[in-house]
């Protein structure tokens, strides 16, 4: 579904990726794990088309995406939840899943989606008319995911889902991208700094290191990596 070929991006003179390649299935939750700075957000940004590569190829589809401005590539049927959540603070739970059905005008499929975005996340129902600036930061990354749901995407890009959250809530997000992933078949590329769940989550993982990808392989294979556990897992 998407490949990422020979990536290098930079910002001005700075190199934030270097040679990078990735390949995502259609059906498969792959995650990038890396520390702060490796470039795990630059990966998304340049898959976006918001920091474009300077060489290498992203394609969607088999088809190249590399040059493409962020709401085409929107349009082809990505759409990124991006980290720090970015809702609209001043608009209410309902407005926001609007907005992610902008692109849209099959009135029955966003209503029907939206049915389904709230069997996930209950809660959004019940504050349907707050402000989204006044949710908790739990249920900001609900409604984060949400929005980005109702734009039906064909690849969910989450970066670090889990961040600034209790470990209940994170255990929840995460039971929930697992869910999105097996029911309505939405690929998923779930970038986190916490390794631990993000290998329990995803089927197949890539470590990046300054920019580099320095590892690749199935997640059961990298918790039992001796320098993923050193590393990333505290063992
Ligand atoms: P974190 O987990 O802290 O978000 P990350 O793995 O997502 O880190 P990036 O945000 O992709 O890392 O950053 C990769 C490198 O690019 C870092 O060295 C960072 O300082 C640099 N960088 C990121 N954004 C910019 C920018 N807008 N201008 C210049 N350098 C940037």
């Amino acid at each position: 579904m998407l490949e990422l070929k020979n990536i290098d991006t930079y910002y001005g003179n700075i190199q934030a990726l270097r040679d990078v390649n990735i390949t995502i299935k259609e059906g498969e939750i792959i995650t990038l794990i890396g520390a702060n700075g490796a470039g795990k957000s630059t990966t998304l940004m340049t898959i976006c088309g918001v920091v474009p590569p300077r060489r290498g190829e992203v394609l969607f589809g088999g088809k190249s995406i590399g040059g493409l401005s962020a709401d085409k590539v929107v349009r082809m049927g990505i759409c990124q939840v991006p980290e720090g959540r970015l809702i609209f603070p001043d608009l209410t739970v309902q407005e926001n899943l609007d907005m992610g059905a902008f692109l849209r005008s099959d009135k029955a499929g966003i209503s029907r989606d939206q049915d389904q975005v709230f069997g996930l996340f209950p809660i959004l129902l019940e504050r349907r008319k707050q402000l989204g600036g006044t949710l908790s930061g739990g249920e900001q990354q609900m409604l984060a995911i949400s929005r980005a749901l109702m734009a039906r995407p064909k690849l969910l890009l989450l970066d670090e889902p889990s961040l600034g959250l209790a470990p209940l809530i994170i255990r929840q997000i995460f039971d929930i991208i697992k869910q999105i992933n097996r029911e309505s078949n939405t690929t998923i590329f779930l970038v986190e700094q916490n390794a631990n769940q993000a290998l329990k989550v995803a089927h197949r993982g890539y470590v990046m290191e300054n920019g580099r990808i320095t590892l690749e392989d199935a997640c059961d294979k990298l918790l039992a990596n001796d320098a993923v556990k050193k590393a990333y897992l505290g063992l």
